[in-house]
């Protein structure tokens, strides 16, 4: 049985605990959008050839997202910081909705779609507006194309967030690894780094991944389904209220 009581914990959450929000997994037909593959369009080469196409997905996402709401996973996720004395939320995901759940100390490994960043100066800003006008947007104070706060694929993560994900990877005794394919790294090197520390892992997936195989435990449901479930079965009985 894995007792969370025993130290922190960690979660490392992928596009599948969103899933259930209607937020489509790239993995799929789903991920599709008008016949692109997420790997054709989230790259810095794609951004350069044609800035207008890849915004236009990142505004369709953005639409698709502001019409999704968290669900009972993200709620949980956000219970679970209050509750444990030691938590830490890990996600791949870059819409927000563990933040919109209650979650207040999110490290975003691939950033945020809310985000906006200029590809020049150090302009950063964080707006909710869909649809975006005048695509691609430039910056208001140097002029230059502005991009999505992401991680495009072959893009270093950001360094002081990754670091801190690796610690509590590294340091954590419970780890649970919610809706990520676990192919997709570093991030996916982060359940490798708890397992040789020694933490006991918990994989919440309806199918299979690479992880499967050296997980503790295993539940093959949807992750809105079965967290609240498995919070409730694993709770230390004492909630703890944090500071
Ligand atoms: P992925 O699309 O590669 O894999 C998703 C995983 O979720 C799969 O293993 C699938 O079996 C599982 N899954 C599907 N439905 C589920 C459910 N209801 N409950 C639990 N698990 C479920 O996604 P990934 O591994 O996160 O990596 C792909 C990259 O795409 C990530 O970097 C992520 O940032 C990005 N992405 C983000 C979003 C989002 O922010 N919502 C959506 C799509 C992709
Ligand atoms: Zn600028």
């Amino acid at each position: 049985m894995i007792d969370i009581a025993q130290g922190p914990v960690t979660a490392v959450t992928g596009a599948g605990v969103s899933a259930e929000s209607g937020v489509p997994i790239f993995r799929g037909e789903e991920g599709l959008w008008r016949d692109y593959r997420p790997e054709e369009l989230a790259t810095l080469g794609a951004f350069q050839r044609n800035p207008r196409l890849v915004w236009e997905w990142y505004n369709w996402r953005r639409e698709l997202v502001s019409e999704c709401r968290p669900n009972a996973a993200h709620e949980t996720l956000a219970r679970m910081e209050k509750t444990l004395r030691d938590f830490t939320l890990i996600t791949q995901n870059v819409d927000g909705f563990h933040q919109a759940a209650g979650s207040e100390n999110v490290l975003e490994v691939h950033g945020n779609i809310w985000r906006t960043r200029c590809t020049a100066c150090d302009y950063l800003t964080e707006d909710h507006r869909v649809p975006l006008a005048d695509l691609p947007p430039h910056c208001p104070e140097c002029g230059a194309l502005l991009r999505p706060d992401v991680v495009w694929f072959g893009e270093p993560l950001p360094r002081d967030v990754l670091d801190t994900a690796w610690a509590a990877a590294a340091g954590c005794r419970v780890m649970l690894v919610i809706g990520t394919s676990a192919v997709v790294h570093p991030a996916a090197s982060l359940p490798t780094v708890a397992l040789k520390n020694d933490a006991q892992l918990v994989e919440i997936n309806p199918a299979e991944t690479p992880l499967s195989a050296h997980a503790h435990e295993v539940i093959r449901d949807p992750a809105a389904e079965a967290l609240p479930g498995w919070w409730e079965a694993h709770r230390p009985g004492q909630a703890r209220a944090t500071a």
